[in-house]
C-alpha cells in the first residue's frame, strides 16, 4: 500500500495559521531530495499558501475532487479530507461535493471516498448540540467536568420545572456527584444525541444512546458523560423533591474511563 505520513508544524503569523509541510523531507529526503524539496517548499510552501488568490478551502475542494476523479483513495486522500475539514469544509458540504463529483468521477470512486469521509467527519456528529441545540459553554460548572460541556436552558425555572440540554464534547464527563434530597428529587436524563455513559458507584457503566432514559434516585453517587469518540447530549431535570442540593466529588479517573472505552472497542 502506498503509505504516506504527513507531518505538519504550525506557526502563527499575525493570528493566522500557516502550515509548514515537512512530509516530503521526512519520507523522501534521502531517496529523492529534489522531490522532497518541491513537495514541501513549492507545492505546499508556494502554491497552497497563495491564499490571497484562492482560499485554502477552495484548494481543498479542488484537491479532493481531483483525487477522487483519479481514483487515488489511499492515506494521502484521507489526509486531504482531514485538511478539507480543517480548512472549513463542513460535513454537509463534503457530502454535497462527493455527490456532485460522483456523476463525473464515477460511482464506485464516490462510494470509496464516502467510506473515508464518514470516518473523518464522524466526530462532528452532535457537535451542534443535536435536537435541542448547543447553548453556551457550561462555565459555571466547568470545574466539575473533565473536558468541555455546554448548557442550554429549555425552560425558565421561575415559571416551571427547570429543564436543560447538556452537551458533552467527545471524552467529556462530569465528576462523580450526588443529587441529595430529603424526599423525591434525584435526576432524570433523556438522551437525545450521540453516545455516552452513565455509571453508579460500585455498578457497571451503562452505554447511553438516543432515546435512553436514566432515572437517578436522590443520594446515589454517579457520573454521566460522552463516549471517547462521540459528542453526546441529554436533557436533564430534577423531579420535584424537598431540600435538594448537589454534592460534587472526585473526577472520573482517566485510566478507569480509558479502560471502559477499550472494553467497548473490543465488543464492537
Ligand atoms: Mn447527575
Amino acid at each position: 500500500m502506498h503509505e504516506v505520513v504527513f507531518t505538519q508544524t504550525l506557526s502563527k503569523t499575525e493570528g493566522k495559521c500557516v502550515e509548514k509541510q515537512t512530509a516530503g523531507r521526512e519520507q523522501l529526503g534521502k531517496f529523492a531530495p529534489k522531490f522532497a524539496q518541491l513537495n514541501d517548499d513549492v507545492l505546499f510552501g508556494e502554491v497552497w499558501s497563495r491564499e490571497g488568490l484562492l482560499s485554502l478551502k477552495m484548494r481543498s475542494i479542488l484537491t479532493v475532487t481531483v483525487l477522487v476523479s483519479k481514483g487515488i483513495l489511499d492515506t494521502s486522500f484521507q489526509h486531504h479530507l482531514i485538511n478539507a475539514k480543517k480548512n472549513g469544509v463542513t460535513k454537509a458540504e463534503m457530502a454535497e461535493i462527493l455527490t456532485h463529483v460522483a456523476f463525473y468521477a464515477g460511482w464506485p470512486n464516490a462510494w470509496a471516498a464516502f467510506r473515508m469521509a464518514v470516518e473523518v467527519y464522524k466526530e462532528d456528529d452532535g457537535k451542534d448540540g443535536g435536537l435541542f441545540g448547543l447553548g453556551a459553554p457550561n462555565d459555571a460548572y466547568a470545574r466539575y467536568f473533565t473536558g468541555a460541556s455546554y448548557l442550554k436552558p429549555l425552560t425558565d425555572p421561575k415559571e416551571t420545572m427547570f429543564l436543560a440540554n447538556v452537551t458533552f464534547e467527545p471524552g467529556c464527563r462530569n465528576n462523580w456527584h450526588i443529587h441529595h434530597a430529603a424526599s423525591g428529587g434525584g435526576q432524570i436524563l433523556l438522551c437525545t444525541d450521540g453516545q455516552g455513559w452513565y455509571q453508579e458507584w460500585g455498578g457497571e457503566a451503562r452505554e447511553l444512546h438516543p432515546g435512553d432514559v436514566v432515572y437517578i434516585p436522590a443520594g446515589v453517587k454517579h457520573w454521566h458523560g460522552a463516549a471517547r469518540d462521540s459528542w453526546f447530549s441529554h436533557v436533564a431535570f430534577e423531579p420535584p423533591g424537598e431540600d435538594g442540593s448537589n454534592q460534587w466529588l472526585e473526577p472520573v479517573d482517566d485510566d478507569w474511563y480509558g479502560a471502559l472505552e477499550d472494553q467497548r472497542g473490543e465488543r464492537e
